[in-house]
């Protein structure tokens, strides 16, 4: 053994090996090149009892990932005369262990530089830190990679890939049904059946790829190399085929299948934002059209035809730079005319090029998935702006915020929501979302669980162009809906058209007999605010009561309209036509 073979040649090494029995939990004293001379008695039972470790050189007790690192250490040591640390691994008889290595160089009674490298055992240090980093970046229930990891492998695949001009893809799933599941038997057998799915989609993936869980029942997966289509569609039908296997959990067997999207670097998009959100809105179309199948992002077929490409790309610089902004347009009481609340309208303010109609960017966003992003800052910002107006008025106002389809199907929407009205302040009655009667009617199942949660908040619903969407009333009986806004396309040629003006009183009356609040839209002139208000519809939103407005000019008009007008009972009284 080292220890025996080695017979210490002076008093320095007999003092020194006396103390290196002492020291840490490895000792090593060492040539200048790092060959071991000595080795304290427990270094060699725990390195290898039955070895001996004369002649060896420390950096072969090391894996070789960290032979580097140790060599510098040394060199470090010897040249600078000062300890110098390193944290290695070493392989001890029974396992790789974590050291924490100090080696301190000094000259020996011949002359000669040894080093002294005493080394603590910090695998259970290492072994907390490893868990806290895996913790950081890992979903607790799957232990797949979670967003904030996926982000990072995204950022590297997209740099490899420009490196090495070989592409990847990015697919994004998300289960159909499982809602289902979770609400009729619960989280604990929910939050197995994602674990099991985590399991299967993990099993069909190559080591290569990257499989994490974004969200809810929402995975994404990074596939380097698979550009082609018909690759893309492969590993989908694998994917699909997994998830159609019946759950077994709890003596239940369940059912879901998994909708799939797609988005290949570079054709789909050459950053990590692009790539996501198109493979999402490819994940939205496959959802759309009939579930369990994957569609592969297509530029042609995702956008509107008037679709301008210039415009979408910088649409997603636009964001990065803020470039978008919040209008206030007041909602007024019809009788009193005082403005009890404003709607918030999303600008996009061009430089150099001017404004950009929410028309134009809204149904972009929804298509290239920035909505979600857009939307969220909408909420939170309109919530804490019209706090602000409420607090100069002095008396409470109300927030309508328009909620895209897109949006609404979100998983993280009443989160949106709850940080929104935690951050503004405001309370839930004071919020107002506005929704199309198309999101109540594409999936009723999800609208009905989201809705009543929305409400068991006290937030209130408002159906939007209320008359221009689908003709099914059914649905005023089944959600809880607080307001409807009377579409534009009835109010503007009131009150002369007859027909509108029955089609109006229809819809007020139809609001009184639910209790359902109405508001008009679109209101241009006295003739028709008049109008309305006789026939009884409670609030009024136009440019006649005021245009959308920048929040300085919105609580310049506040201030200005604080008192009531003093009579306003003539214009009620007149006779309607
Ligand atoms: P909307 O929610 O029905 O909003 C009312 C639209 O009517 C607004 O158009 C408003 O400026 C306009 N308007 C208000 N009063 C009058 C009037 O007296 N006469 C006329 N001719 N128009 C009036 P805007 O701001 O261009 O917004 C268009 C649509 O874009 C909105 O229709 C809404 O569907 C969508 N939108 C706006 N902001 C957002 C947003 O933050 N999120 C989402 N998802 N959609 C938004
Ligand atoms: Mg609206
Ligand atoms: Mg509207």
């Amino acid at each position: 053994m080292l220890s025996g073979t080695d017979s210490p040649r002076s008093v320095e090494h007999t003092q020194l090996a006396s103390l290196m029995e002492a020291a840490g939990d490895v000792v090593f004293r060492l040539s200048s090149e790092g060959e071991i001379l000595y080795a304290s008695k427990r270094t060699i039972e725990m390195m290898d009892p039955g070895r001996s470790l004369a002649e060896t050189r420390l950096t072969s007790l090391v894996p070789p990932a960290d032979r580097l690192a140790i060599e510098l250490a040394l060199k470090q040591a010897i040249e600078s005369q000062q300890p110098s640390r390193v944290n290695v691994r070493m392989n001890t008889h029974n396992a790789i262990l974590w050291f924490e290595l100090q080696a301190t160089a000094y000259v020996n009674a011949s002359g000669a530089v040894e080093l002294l490298a005493v080394g603590r055992d910090i695998s259970g240090q290492h072994a907390t830190e490893e868990r806290l980093r895996h913790m950081a970046t890992h979903d607790v229930l799957t232990g797949l990679p979670n967003r904030s990891l996926l982000s990072d492998r995204l950022g590297m695949a997209v740099a490899q890939a420009r490196r090495t001009g070989k592409g990847f893809s990015v697919v994004a799933l998300d289960l159909d049904g499982f809602k289902k599941v979770n609400d009729a038997l619960g989280h604990p057998v929910g939050d197995t059946l994602l674990r099991i799915a985590g399991e299967r989609l993990q099993d069909i993936l190559r080591d290569v790829d990257t499989l994490a869980r974004v969200g809810g029942d929402e995975f994404v997966a990074i596939l380097p190399g698979a550009v082609e289509e018909s690759e893309i569609q492969i590993v989908a039908r694998r994917m699909i085929a997994t998830m159609q296997l019946p759950f077994e959990i709890q003596g239940h067997a369940l059912y879901v299948s998994t909708s799939i999207g797609a988005a290949t670097y570079p054709q789909h998009g050459e950053s990590e934002v692009k790539l996501l959100a198109h493979a999402d809105s490819a994940m939205y179309r496959a959802k759309e059209t009939g579930k369990a199948r994957c569609v592969i992002y297509n530029d042609q077929k995702f956008t509107a035809p008037e679709h301008d490409v210039s415009l979408e790309a910088a649409m997603f610089d636009a964001v990065r730079n803020g470039e978008f902004l919040l209008h206030y347009q007041p909602i007024v009481d019809a009788r009193t005319r005082q403005i009890m609340g404003f709607e918030a309208l999303m600008r996009w303010m061009r430089p150099e090029l001017g404004m950009v109609p929410p028309i134009q960017f809204i149904p972009m966003a929804e298509n290239n998935g920035l909505i979600s992003l857009l939307g969220a800052w909408a909420l939170k910002a309109a919530c804490v702006q019209v706090r602000r107006f409420e607090e100069a008025a002095g008396r409470e106002l109300y927030v309508s915020v328009n909620v895209s389809p897109r949006q609404f199907r979100n998983d993280q929407f009443l989160d949106v929501m709850d940080d929104a009205l935690t951050l503004s302040g405001l309370r839930g009655h004071q919020l107002s979302l506005e929704i199309t009667e198309g999101i109540l009617m594409s999936d009723p199942e999800h609208a009905e669980a989201l809705l009543t949660a929305i409400s068991a908040r006290d937030v209130r619903i408002a159906i939007d162009d209320f008359g221009t969407g689908y003709s099914s009333l059914a649905y005023l009986k089944r959600f809880p809906i607080a307001t409807l806004k009377i579409d534009r396309a009835f109010i503007k040629d009131l009150p002369e058209s007859v027909k509108d003006g029955a089609i109006c009183n229809v819809v007020l009356s139809l609001a009184r007999h639910l209790q359902l609040s109405t508001i008009a839209e679109g209101v241009e002139n006295e003739r028709q605010l008049e109008y309305l208000a006789t026939q009884g519809c409670g609030l009024i939103q136009g440019f006649h009561t005021g245009r959308p407005l920048l929040p300085e000019a919105a609580m310049k008009l506040l201030k200005e309209r604080a008192a009531p007008p003093l009579s306003i009972e003539p214009h009620l009284t007149k006779s309607i036509r």
